[in-house]
């Protein structure tokens, strides 16, 4: 908000519908603006051409375009980009483009809040008390800030909502951030290359698979005290509830379900760990990630060697799951998973 003056991108298809109607035009102007926005990439109204002029002056009145501002874009030698971002109150952000050479295909990792409430312990943006939610015109302005930044050409494919924050819990701005991200008239991302992580927020997981996308959930442990000891979120939400709504989950369509599983030296990468994990999932068709715990300043834990990871992995394929140890990338500039934060240290 800028006084009485509100950042466009934070209205949806409907909500600039309704608006222009309210301000007395016809209300196709609503969807006429929304592809200025999102089709034609525009960022000021003067550029709306086929906007009478008073609508235009109208618009100018009552909104603004924002976009964070990039405060760094730090390269990594793998190729990864991370973005730190500073928004319009000050607060900071990060985002990270991880390039596959192979697919060639450019991956976005977008942040849902600043900070975070669960402070689960292998991750970097959980040492941040929370601050607050973004709003969908931050989490759209992250999208067009790294577009922006790619090299000429380049675009981006996919999108994972796995940086700062807990998306679900800010699941009203994720909902509406998705609706302007896959709609015809938005952006026209499909659903099958979006992916939502959450840490297990059982009350919206059933809302969000209905959106479509894919959905990662963070398990790191199958037994609930170890578990609550690595996310405190296991006390509101526990690891048992969180897989029975799982189950629950219509599986008819082509979304991916993913148990994410950090594997941390000596915590719960052991054999035993394994065959609780594979008891704790059985009967759910799900691929399991395995990610090499990425270290970040001050964390109490490290990663398992690589024999242990392989060992992990057997025993959960062997209990029919398909298991993949997931390529850690950015590691040397922190801009792996676990390790956002939004400052330096
Ligand atoms: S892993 Fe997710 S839920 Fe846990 S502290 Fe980090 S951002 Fe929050």
């Amino acid at each position: 908000m800028k006084g009485s003056l509100r950042n466009l991108l934070n209205l949806a298809s409907a909500e600039l519908e309704a608006w222009v109607a309210g301000a007395g035009f016809e209300k196709y102007r609503g969807r006429q603006i929304f592809q200025w926005l999102y089709k034609k990439s525009a960022t000021d109204f003067d550029s709306m051409s086929d906007l009478p002029q008073d609508l235009r002056d109208a618009l100018k009145a009552a909104f603004y375009f924002h976009l964070p501002k990039v405060v760094e874009a730090k390269p990594s030698a793998d190729g990864t980009l991370k973005f730190l971002f500073e928004l319009e109150d000050g607060e900071r952000i990060e985002a990270v483009v991880i390039s596959d050479e192979d697919r060639r295909e450019n991956t976005l990792c977008l942040s849902t809040q600043v900070g975070c409430r669960y402070g689960c312990g292998f991750c970097y943006t959980g040492t941040m008390s929370f601050k607050r939610n973004l709003s969908s015109g931050e989490m759209l302005g992250q999208y067009f800030a790294a577009r922006a930044r790619l090299a000429k050409r380049a675009e981006l494919h996919r999108l994972v909502f796995m940086g700062m924050g807990e998306p679900l819990d800010n699941f009203e701005e994720l909902k509406k951030t998705l609706g302007i991200i896959t709609s015809r008239q938005g952006l026209d991302f499909s659903s099958k290359r979006i992916t939502v992580s959450t840490a297990g927020v059982i009350p919206y997981l059933d809302e969000t698979w209905g959106l479509g996308v894919h959905l990662a959930v963070s398990i790191n442990a199958a037994d609930p005290a170890q578990r609550t000891r690595l996310m405190p979120i296991n006390k509101k939400y526990p690891v048992e509830e969180v897989v029975k709504a799982l189950k629950k989950l219509d599986r008819s369509g082509r979304q991916k379900l993913t148990a994410e599983y950090v594997l941390l030296k000596g915590f719960n990468d052991s054999i035993e760990d394994a065959h609780r994990l594979a008891r704790l999932l059985s009967g759910l068709d799900l691929m399991v990630n395995l990610i090499r715990f990425n270290a970040f300043p001050g964390c109490a834990f490290e990663p398992s060697e690589e024999k242990r990871a392989l060992s992990f992995q057997d025993r959960l394929k062997s209990a029919g799951f398909m298991v993949f140890i997931r390529k850690s990338k950015g590691q040397d500039i922190l801009a792996a998973c676990g390790q956002l934060r939004g400052s330096r240290p």
